[in-house]
């Protein structure tokens, strides 16, 4: 049985961890969250040790691990904000720890090469969650893709939906310097896994950028990917919306729709039977989604020329 601390764990995430780490049959030894509404650890693990400052959540860590105590941790999740996803992973494997760390790895891809030297200072390890790779829906995609002509692209189109109501704007994740912005907090699933299904990205371009939709056109080694992203209500299609629902996702990939919406909420602890088993996503992995989300952010939008998104019309 291996040992978990979680940061993060008032969060709307962190039960979906709590859950992978009782589902692995594993244990939770302490949480650490700066709100203290945290009433749902009862549900999954009353015996952890609960932390509001990060001092003493380091301290009782850190005793752990000298006495070499039976609850010295292994694991550190990490389901803290995207700005501060790196300093919790440099926590985590300089207390001797590997990390599991939530989507964006990080906001920049300079902040993946300062990981690796941590990692190799501590012999210790950062994994992702990079749940729609393991999503059935997608790994199907991927070995249609793999099985198709190697000069073929296929003509891709992408449209998420996902409507937040006016606190998103007044959070951090609303925050561009905190979430990185709406391509980067809610894209980024995306781009990975158009990275994962369609090989090597060539090309990116941004139409539009705003706090609360972003769309351009990205090309891959065997896909033209026009996107588009939002979180704004008005954007999802009328027949939909009249139907009351606040979310529109859909991928078509040349003539196929591709279906994804459900078994979504079961991934993360996929993910972690993954990461277990030795077979987790490491930085490496990340570094074309945040290279892409990075570029996104700083990029001038063209506006509506060449592949740009029918729904920016
Ligand atoms: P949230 O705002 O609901 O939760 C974040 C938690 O972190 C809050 O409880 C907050 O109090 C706490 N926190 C803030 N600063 C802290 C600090 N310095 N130390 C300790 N705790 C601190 O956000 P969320 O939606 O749960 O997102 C958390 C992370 O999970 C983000 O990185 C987000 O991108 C990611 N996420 C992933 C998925 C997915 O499908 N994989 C879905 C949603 C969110």
């Amino acid at each position: 049985m291996k040992n978990f601390a979680l940061i993060g764990a008032a969060g709307y995430i962190a039960p979906r961890h709590m859950k992978a780490i009782r589902d692995t049959q594993n244990n939770l030894v302490a949480a650490l969250d700066k709100n203290d509404s945290v009433g749902i650890i009862d549900s999954y693990f009353p015996e952890a040790s609960f932390f509001t400052e990060f001092e003493r959540f380091d301290r009782h860590v850190d005793k752990l691990r000298r006495a070499n105590h039976a609850q010295k941790v292994d694991y550190v999740s990490i389901c803290s904000p995207n700005y501060l996803h790196d300093s919790h992973m440099r926590f985590a494997l300089r207390s001797g720890a590997d990390a599991i760390c939530e989507k964006p790895l990080v906001l920049n891809p300079w902040n993946i090469d300062g990981l690796m030297d941590i990692e190799k200072d501590t012999g210790k390890q950062i994994n992702t969650i990079l749940q729609l790779r393991l999503h059935p829906a997608i790994i199907e995609l991927k070995q249609k893709v793999a099985q198709a002509d190697s000069q073929h692209k296929f003509d891709v189109e992408l449209t998420y939906i996902t409507s937040r109501g006016n606190w998103y704007l007044n959070s951090w994740k609303g925050d561009e310097t905190k979430s990185g912005g709406i391509a980067t907090n809610i894209g980024v699933h995306f781009y990975d896994m158009l990275h994962f299904v369609f090989g090597a990205l060539q090309q990116n371009q941004v139409h539009y950028h705003s706090p609360t939709c972003a769309s351009g056109y990205l090309e891959y080694e065997k896909a033209r990917v026009s996107w588009f992203l939002s979180v704004d209500v008005n954007h999802i299609p009328e027949q939909v919306r009249s139907q009351g629902q606040r979310t529109y996702r859909a991928i078509r990939a040349g003539d196929q729709e591709i279906e994804f919406s459900g078994g979504f909420t079961d991934l993360h602890t996929v993910s972690y039977q993954e990461i277990l088993a030795g077979r987790g996503f490491g930085l490496e992995e990340n570094r074309v989604a945040i290279e892409t989300v990075s570029t996104i952010r700083d990029a001038k939008p063209l506006g509506l020329v060449g592949n740009y998104h029918p729904f920016l019309r």
